[in-house]
């Protein structure tokens, strides 16, 4: 029987996998630390381990996995910018989840957009106290208005078509642009100019990390709405706050922010939050930022764990990985 060490579990992902792995020949064994440099040697006497997408996987974590022994990498999610893979290269082999379920994080990213637009999370705060006054929830009719998608792969996607529904207009920046999709391709600084809503749905990588900064900020429409269910990093956060206090920017949804992994699936109510700007990005009237919660819906985590074991067993038992990360 392998031994699986799982980071930075929480009780869904061990209801989750508990539920399934009798179908498998796998001990798992879950740990509540992060995987990273600090954590690596937790892996000992482990056949693989299975981290997910705030564990830092660095060329120093790499190199320790390796020392003990460690040949396969499980990632339950779709995103590998977490993963050193040069370090990892002819060493160990990293598998991921590339799809689990499109609709929630599309999903996630329209629910962020109507909240923003119609306010409804004030309102219901509102009414609970018996205040029904509308000042200050103004919003505006998501049809005929524009909405420019960055990345149109299997999120972006769905999105789009979510975005149909409503009777949007929709444009789409790709590097890879597929004239079967119905989108209407455009380039990246005609889709800031003509975006009455901007989503990001690209990998994070270096050609997009910071795509959204103070020169892309200033080529968007005025009150722009901006919304990320990708990755932190997409976004120059400092740009943004300025962009939002200056009201370049009307509103912008975030369920990834750059700095998160210290901070995101973790309560924090009771202690003091040190990360000045993601303060000052919370405390914005016209800014939403939930944590890292698009993907969270029961399909998806359901996906997550029969994937992630298939990955293991095709692994273990010498068949062919579908689901391996390739340096390209
Ligand atoms: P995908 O691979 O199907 O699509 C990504 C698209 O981005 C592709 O069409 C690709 O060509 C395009 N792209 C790559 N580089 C680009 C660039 N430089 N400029 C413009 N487009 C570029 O991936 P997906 O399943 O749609 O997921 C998209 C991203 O969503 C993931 O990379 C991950 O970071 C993020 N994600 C977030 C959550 C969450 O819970 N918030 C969950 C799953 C995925």
């Amino acid at each position: 029987m392998k031994k699986i060490a799982f980071f930075d579990a929480k009780p869904y992902d061990e209801i989750c996998f508990d539920k399934i792995k009798n179908n498998y020949d796998f001990q798992i064994k879950y740990f509540e630390s992060k995987l990273n440099e600090d954590t690596a040697h937790m892996a000992k006497g482990y056949d693989a381990v299975c981290a997910f997408v705030n564990d830092k996987i660095n060329d120093k974590c790499a190199e320790i996995l390796h020392e003990l022994n460690i040949k396969a990498i499980a990632l339950r999610c779709a995103g590998f910018n977490n993963v050193d893979m040069k370090s990892c290269l002819g060493k160990i082999k990293v598998m991921r989840v590339p799809a689990y379920s499109p609709y929630a994080v599309a999903e996630h990213a329209m629910a962020l957009i109507l909240t923003l637009n119609r306010k409804t999370n004030k309102a219901y705060i509102r009414t609970r106290d018996f205040n029904f006054s509308l000042n200050g929830l103004l919003g505006f009719d998501l049809h005929s208005k524009t909405v420019g998608i960055v990345g149109t792969g299997k999120i972006g996607r769905v999105f789009s078509d979510i975005c149909k529904g409503f009777k949007m207009n929709v444009l789409g920046y790709d590097i890879y642009a597929d004239e079967n999709s119905g989108i209407n391709y455009v380039s990246f600084d005609e889709l800031c100019e003509k975006s009455d809503i901007i989503s990001l749905h690209c990998p994070l990588s270096e050609q997009t990390k910071h795509i959204i900064n103070k020169d892309s900020i200033a080529k968007m429409k005025d009150g722009v709405m901006i919304i990320n269910t990708s990755r932190g990093g997409l976004i120059n956060s400092k740009d943004l706050l300025e962009a939002i206090k200056n009201k370049k920017v009307g509103a912008a949804g975030l369920d990834v922010y750059e700095e998160e992994s210290d901070l995101f699936f973790e309560d924090f109510s009771d202690a003091t939050v040190k990360d000045d700007l993601l303060l000052s990005l919370v405390s914005m009237p016209n800014v939403i930022v939930t944590s890292h919660q698009a993907f969270f819906t029961k399909e998806a985590l359901e996906n997550i764990a029969k994937t992630t074991l298939d990955n293991l067993s095709d692994y273990f038992s010498g068949r062919e990985l579908k689901n391996e990360v390739l340096l390209k």
